[in-house]
């Protein structure tokens, strides 16, 4: 299946256009692992199916001179577009290939982000494998999950949120897995001042919960990968969307689409209406 994967990674890495090459494959018992590559004749371990869950941009690192070849979904190549947009990373370094994503179940289940994909190729590839019968995503689609959140009015959010929070156990695995969550120093982990207790309080839950909602308005790609690994079920893919949500409603900015773009957090305009308005909305 997916045969063009092996090819091509052959193809780059025996002609020298990159050291290493960072893709799926799967295990015996058909669980899915990520996989990086640098010898040619290990290609034939490639596979692209149910199980490739991971978002590979998870996998590299943002510095350093290795010339990465990586097999990239719609919402991981947002996460690439938004971390060149960023300026985190150096896109010359990559080779992508590209795929029109079809959707993907884990456990014989579609993957809740799949519902909302928004976009199902990479917006910047090198080369793209366009299986036969997938059609190209490219529009917001209707999210019946925000809107039952939007519905709510603000104590029930508040009072929703609040107990989903409660349930944290501060494992720090949404942020580990986040390729986003890049800081060279994380605010949980600042001793002076404190802002997050060590011990697991309800305070402190929320207080990072939120924060880390905060740091990823207008930057999260809806990758899902943070809900995924969320030992506790805290449907972190519901907060993340409705941030993303406000900022492009009052910034008409939606992340990892274009890398020439500001993103929404790193520009300011003295004409910004936002502030008002979102005292009162949202
Ligand atoms: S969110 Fe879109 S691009 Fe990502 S795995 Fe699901 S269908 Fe594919
Ligand atoms: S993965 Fe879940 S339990 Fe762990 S810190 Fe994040 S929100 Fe809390
Ligand atoms: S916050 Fe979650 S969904 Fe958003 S980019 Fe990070 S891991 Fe992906």
């Amino acid at each position: 299946m997916y045969s063009e994967i092996e090819e091509t990674a052959k193809r780059w890495l025996e002609a020298d256009k990159i050291d290493s090459f960072i893709g799926y494959s799967q295990r015996s018992d058909g669980s899915v692992k990520p996989v990086r590559i640098t010898d040619p004749a290990d290609v034939d371990n490639l596979y692209f199916g149910d199980g490739c869950v991971h978002n590979l941009m998870s996998f590299i690192k943002l510095n350093g001179d290795e010339r990465i070849g990586i097999f990239l979904k719609g919402c991981d190549g947002r996460t690439m577009v938004q971390l060149v947009a960023e300026g985190e990373l150096d896109r010359e370094r990559f080779s992508v290939l590209g795929i029109v994503c079809p959707g993907l179940e884990e456990d014989g289940k579609p993957l809740p982000k799949c519902a909302f994909c928004r976009v199902n190729t990479p917006p910047d590839y090198d080369e793209l494998i366009h299986p036969e019968g997938v059609e190209i995503k490219d529009e917001a689609i209707e999210d019946e999950e925000l809107s039952s959140i939007n519905e709510l009015t603000r104590a029930e959010r508040f009072k929703f949120f609040r107990h989903q929070f409660d349930k944290c156990i501060r494992c720090y695995a949404c942020r580990d897995v986040c390729p986003l969550c890049y800081c060279r120093e994380c605010v949980t982990e600042k001793s002076s001042p404190q802002w997050v207790e060590v011990s697991i309080k309800p305070s402190s839950n929320a207080y990072w919960n939120l924060i880390r909602a905060y740091h990823l308005a207008g930057r999260c790609v809806n990758c899902g990968e943070c809900d995924r690994v969320c030992p506790v079920g805290i449907p972190l893919r519901v907060i993340n969307r409705k941030l993303a949500n406000i900022v492009e409603n009052y910034f008409e900015y939606v992340p990892g689409m274009n890398p020439e773009l500001t993103p929404a957090m790193l520009d300011f305009r003295e004409d910004d209406e936002c502030l008002d308005h979102g005292r009162e909305g949202s």
